[in-house]
Formats: C-alpha cells, structure tokens, sequence
C-alpha cells in the first residue's frame, strides 16, 4: 500500500514520527510540503513580502528534499525527493493523495486552532475516498491531555505541572524514531525531473516573497544549522542558569526557530538536556525546564483554546486599555523603538533587525507595552506574530499573557518590571544597549539606562541630545505604574 507523508511543522527527515510511521507501514511513500497560500496570502497582505520566515522554510526545504533524495539513493531507489506545492494545503492534499492513490496521509498534530480546521477539512475530504488520514505527536514531549492533574484536570499553573511532567517522562518518550531503517519505502516520483512532480523548491520570488540572502537571516536554516548550533549550545548548558538572563551574552540556545519548524526534534535536545539533569547539572536543569515551558504552553492552547481571542482568566478581559490617537501614537513609538527608555528600544531594535529577541528582553518590552503604555496585549502579541522568526501562537500567547497577568500562572498584576531597574540589573554595563543603539553608546555605565537623568555636560560630551538623536521618555514609568494598578483593579470586583 502507498502513503503521503505530509510535511508541515516538523522540517525534518531525522527522528520524525509521522515520517516513520509512514515509511513502516506503506511500501511506497511520498512526500510533500505545501506553501500554503491561506497562511501566506494574509502575510503579503500586511506587506510582510520580505519575511525570515519564509526564507527560512524555504532554505530548510531545499536541505529536506536534497536529504530525502540521498536517503532514497542509499536504499537504490533514484529520484525520491520532496514535492512542493503552492497551494490552499486544505485542496492541495486531498487533490494529492487521489492523483498518487494513496492509502493514507501521515502528518504530525498540529494544535493551533487553525491547523486543527484545516486538518479536520483535510479529514472530511480524505474520508470522502476513503483514504486514512493518520496523526501523530511529534512537536512536544507530552502534548494534549498526555500531563494531568490527580483529579484528570489539564494544568493551568506550570510548578505542578512541571512536576508531574518529570515524573511521567522516561527515557522511552525520548527515543528517537529510526526514520533512515524504513528509507526504502520512499518512493520515486512520478515523471521527468524537472517535470511538475519532480520540481526544485520554488524560489521566493516565484511565491511574491522578496528574496532573501540566507546570510542575511543570521540562522543557519534546516537540520544542518539546527545541529550545528544544538552541538554549540551544549557546549556552555552548564552556565545556562547564569548566563540566560543577560542579553549581551550568548548565554541562550537561540534554537527557537529550529525547535518552530522542527528542523530539530524534541525529543533529540530533551534527552541530552534530560540526561544532564539527572547527573545533576543545574544548567541543563534550568533549560530543560524552558522545554517544559514549551510542553505547558502547547497543552493550555490545546484544552483551552479560547486563549487564542480572550484572556486566560476571564475577568481580565474587563480591563480598559488604551485606544485613542495618542494610544496609537505610543504603540508606533513602541514599535520602532523610539520610547526613550533604551533597554526597550534596543529590544525592538533586536527584534527588527534581525527577527529573533531575547527572552529577558520580551519579557520586559510586553510589560512595558501594557503596563507603562496602558496598551492592550493583544497589540504587542500581533507584533510579535508579525516579526519573530520563532513565532509560535501557544508561546507568545502565553508570553503575552503571563507580562500582561491575565494568563495561567502569570506575574501577578500589581508586580509591575521597572524599565531602568530591569536595565541596571541584566545589562549592567549597557553593551546590549550600545550595540542597537550606537547613538547612545558614548554614555557613561551609570547614565546608559535613563539618558534622561544624566547631567547635561555628559549628554554633552557623549553626543547625545535628548529630543534629537535619542527621545525623552514616552511616560513616566512612576505615574505610569499609578495608572495601571487602578486599571487593573477591576479585576478584584468583576462585575
Ligand atoms: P532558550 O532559553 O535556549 O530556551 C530553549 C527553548 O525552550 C526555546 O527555544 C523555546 O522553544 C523554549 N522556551 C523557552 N522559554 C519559553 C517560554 N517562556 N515559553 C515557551 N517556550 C519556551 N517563544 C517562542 O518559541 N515563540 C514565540 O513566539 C515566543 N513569544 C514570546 C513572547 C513573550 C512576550 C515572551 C515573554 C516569551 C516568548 N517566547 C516565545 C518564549 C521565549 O522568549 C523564547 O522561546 C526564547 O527567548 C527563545 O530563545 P532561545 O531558543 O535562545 O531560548
């Protein structure tokens, strides 16, 4: 019998569950990726024609399709390889698996809500033929109702489930999946190379995507970039737990992107990390507790979707934010980088330069975003949607809404970041700051976070003019705080 193996999340041929289970149970399998235009289309809407994203997909795809190629070659089959459509995936695959006349179509889950329609129309096509549509976890260690309470419950606070996570795991959930013992069943493609089957990857410019140079994304793309630096990581995972919190250090995996669109597999970096935690390294104690992270946000968007539109606890969606011009003005200012606070402004600095922010630093841009802006999360999430390379609906919901109180397990409302203090303390020497923003860079340590308090001959001899090269603050973080906790104090009294 024949398979589809059906690419999406998981941009690898390496410990891949759908691809494997694919390849064990059919005797001939193909495989496709679709660009799909319903995820694509609104991009270029927003006039996001030049995104990292997209670039970064694609290159991954010419590395997949390259190793499906050599895996098909090693088992003497010529001319397997990845096909690629640009297409509503919804049409795309059922149209596939009819031309092909496949048994079944394996995939990886995907939780998004999104992914969960497009799947489940996929399904009711599929069935029409009588073709299987067969999905597996692959994306997180434990996923959906896999961690629950005593009681049966899923989790909304993250200790207690990081506990009975560790409890649960084993070294069997973090096996890989031996995909190259099965890579016989690839099958060859039909027709001529070159030919509408056996294609190259599209081009970005053939998608309306602008070209970028991979140099450029300052991510080494698909599984080759993702073990290059998983094998630098591991490298210094021993002072995770010092280091991560300091922008100006490399003290982070930044393997987000890869760990996004599966280029590396989970349970490859969790067993490692697992490892080293239980022979008692406190650094890889700590990441592994971001994986878990990870694992708990994936299960809050799966058993409680509504996250997607409102908050977490729902009398926080009585707070009133901002809206107005000046709203709008500040949400610019915040954007751009131009609030006068400069630990905020190199982060969005960061993140539009180059796609990727620092953990330390979302934190503190989306606090200031609604708690000294007075602006809604859901503004800075869509932002964050717009311009992370890593963007992942389940960890930058749960991001915005653990800065913004209203999520499972967040800061608690009245604990509010103070810009300069969070500055002081995680980039003392203000590096992180002069590297973004070199205007600033000729500031004194002791002036570097609030510019607006140093005296006017260090401005002076620093070259900097407050209103010209840098701005003056957008608020007064004092009054600012004021504010908040009076709009916040509806959630005490809902309705
Ligand atoms: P490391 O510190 O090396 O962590 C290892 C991995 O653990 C990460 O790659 C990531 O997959 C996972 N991880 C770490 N922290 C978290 C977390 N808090 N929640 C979920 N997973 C985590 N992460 C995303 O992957 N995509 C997002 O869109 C995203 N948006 C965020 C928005 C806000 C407001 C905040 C506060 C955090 C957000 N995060 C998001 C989580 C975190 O900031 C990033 O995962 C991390 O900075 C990525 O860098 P790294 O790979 O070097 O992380």
């Amino acid at each position: 019998d024949k398979g589809l193996m059906w690419f999406r999340r998981d941009l690898r041929a390496e410990d891949n569950a759908a691809l494997y289970h694919a390849l064990k149970s059919c005797r001939q399998v193909w495989c496709v990726f679709v660009l799909d235009t319903e995820i694509l289309e609104p991009l270029l809407a927003r006039g996001l024609t030049a995104d990292r994203r997209v670039a970064f997909i694609r290159e991954s795809l010419v590395q997949l399709d390259a190793r499906l190629r050599a895996m098909g070659r090693e088992h003497g089959t010529e001319a397997t390889g990845l096909i690629v459509r640009h297409a509503r995936a919804r049409d795309a695959i059922p149209a596939l698996a009819r031309q092909l006349q496949v048994q079944a179509v394996f995939a990886n889950h995907d939780d998004e809500p999104a992914a969960h329609a497009r799947d489940a129309h996929v399904l009711g096509q599929l069935a029409h033929e009588g073709i299987m549509f067969h999905g597996h976890k692959d994306h997180v260690v434990f996923e959906r109702r896999e961690v629950l309470t005593q009681a049966g419950h899923a989790f909304g606070v993250f200790t207690p489930y990081k506990n009975a996570w560790l409890k649960q795991v084993d070294s069997f959930q973090l096996k890989p999946y031996p995909v190259a013992r099965y890579a016989a069943s690839l099958g060859a493609l039909p027709g001529p190379v070159g030919g509408e089957w056996n294609a190259p990857v599209p081009r970005l410019s053939d998608i309306d995507f602008e070209p970028i140079d991979p140099a450029q994304l300052k991510m080494a793309p698909g599984e080759k970039g993702a073990h290059q630096l998983f094998e630098d990581f591991v490298q210094r995972i021993d002072r995770y737990h010092e280091t991560r919190d300091y922008p100006a250090i490399k003290g982070p995996s930044y393997l987000s992107v890869h760990l996004r669109f599966g280029t590396l597999s989970i349970r490859q970096v969790a067993s490692v990390a697992y490892q080293m935690h239980l022979q008692g390294m406190a650094g890889a104690s700590t990441w592994l507790s971001e994986l878990i992270w990870r694992d708990f946000y994936h299960q809050i968007l799966a058993n409680f979707p509504h996250v997607v539109d409102k908050a977490f606890k729902p009398e926080y969606d009585h707070i009133r934010f901002e809206q107005g011009k000046h709203a709008k003005e500040l949400f610019a200012a915040w954007c751009e980088g131009r609030t006068g606070y400069p630990l905020v402004d190199a982060a969005m600095a960061q993140i539009n330069q180059t796609g990727y922010m620092h953990n330390r630093l979302r934190m503190v841009v989306a606090s200031f975003l609604v708690k000294d802006l007075g602006i809604h999360w859901r503004w800075g999430e869509a932002y964050f949607a717009d311009h992370l390379i890593d963007f992942d609906l389940a960890a930058n919901n749960g991001g915005w809404q653990w800065a913004s109180s209203s999520g499972c397990d967040a800061q608690p409302y009245f604990r509010i970041f103070n810009p300069v203090t969070q500055s002081e303390r995680f980039d003392p020497q203000g590096k992180f700051i002069r590297r973004y923003l070199p205007q600033l860079a000729n500031l004194p340590d002791a002036c570097i976070h609030a510019p607006w308090q140093a005296r006017e001959l260090e401005l002076v001899a620093a070259g900097v003019e407050l209103g010209k090269t840098y701005p003056h603050p957008v608020v007064d973080h004092a009054e600012a705080r004021e504010r908040t906790l009076l709009r916040y104090a509806v959630v005490k009294k809902p309705n």
